[in-house]
């Protein structure tokens, strides 16, 4: 097989043992022999969704799709990834090279939960991607002034936020713009509308957002849900299983508020360099909350969060 060129594709799918590779011409199906370094001293990785890795194809033979063998994997720009404690290593990373995660949220059934929005916001800033916050089901909101009001940190924030229902279609043309010719993960709420959204963005699209743990009483078995559509309009799309809650891994106590964007004008300012923005005093993010400039209750994830992860020192780092 050494004589054969290698090929590169995007991976969209994985089933069983096997990677499901998107090439200009069609899907290979490919299996992984050994494990790759994305960089040298790096730790051992395998592929995930959107990862774009290099492989040789098998001899042709009549397989459809036919069949090929990862030998490499491509230095990832972004990763989303949660811890799991399940996990051998603690996390799992849900896919990489996304552009842009969308949150999508419902105004009710199930109630907005902002604290969840404020863990993947975290999550899609240190994973180095995109957050576009979508609040569906807008067609329910019984007092869209209040609604509002719940958003405005974040649009102070510059996140973009596009209001939407699968019922009127508001929003849905935004939406599709957002997705075009870009890599695109959906996260959110079990219920939020994210299938009902997708088949409005581009009918018979199906995902496979269910909630996993509903469906099998266990939260443990979800790795092969996720998998990436070829959107129409060029970009390609990924729904993740319906997130109820949501471990930051990869941030430290240290870190932590560089993600907070509506932090940011205050940091600076705290008397203690390395102020977590907690106990101390002198602190000028807490003076912010006290004086209306950052809304309690982004304090009040941030504090949630800060709970959750380690010490710089003790910090271990995704790959
Ligand atoms: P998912 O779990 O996020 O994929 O959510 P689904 O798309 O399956 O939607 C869950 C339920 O909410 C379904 O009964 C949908 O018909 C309903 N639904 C989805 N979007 C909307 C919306 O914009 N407005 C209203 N009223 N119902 C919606
Ligand atoms: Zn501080």
């Amino acid at each position: 097989m050494s004589d054969r060129e290698t090929a590169s594709g995007l991976v969209v799918r994985l089933k069983g043992a096997d990677f499901f590779v998107s090439t200009g011409s069609g899907e290979v199906r490919c299996s992984l022999r050994g494990r790759f370094r994305l960089e040298s001293g790096s730790e051992d990785v395998i592929p995930v969704v959107g990862d774009t890795v290099r492989f040789k194809r098998e001899r042709a033979g009549d397989a459809s799709p036919p069949r090929g063998v990862i030998v490499g994997i491509e230095p990832r720009k972004s990763i989303l990834v949660r811890s799991e404690a399940f996990q051998k290593k603690g996390y799992r990373i849900l896919g990489a090279n996304m552009d842009q995660a969308i949150l999508v949220f419902a105004v009710k059934e199930p109630a907005l939960n902002l604290r969840l929005l404020d863990r993947l916001l975290v999550a899609a800033l240190c994973g180095s991607m995109e957050a576009v916050i979508c609040i569906n089901k807008m067609d329910l909101a019984p007092d869209p002034a209040e609604i509002e009001e719940e958003l405005a940190p974040y649009m102070t924030m510059g996140y973009q936020v596009v209001r939407s229902s699968a019922r009127t279609f508001e929003g849905v043309d935004r939406l599709a713009a957002l997705l075009a010719a870009k890599l695109s993960i959906l996260a959110g709420p079990s219920g939020s509308g994210k299938t009902s959204l997708v088949s409005c963005v581009q009918p018979g699209l199906e995902l496979a957002v269910a909630d996993v743990s509903a469906r099998t009483g266990k939260g443990t078995h979800t790795t092969s849900h996720f998998e990436l559509h070829h959107l129409a309009s060029g970009g390609f799309l990924g729904d993740t299983p319906g997130v109820r809650e949501f471990g930051i891994w990869g941030v430290s106590k240290e870190k932590l508020a560089a993600f907070f964007k509506d932090f940011d004008p205050f940091r600076g300012a705290c008397r203690f360099a390395t102020c977590t923005h907690s106990h101390e005093p002198g602190c000028a993010v807490k003076e912010a909350v006290e004086s209306g400039r950052v809304a309690r209750a982004r304090y009040e994830s941030y504090l949630r969060i800060l709970d959750t992860v380690p010490d710089e020192r003790t910090m271990k780092h995704p790959r």
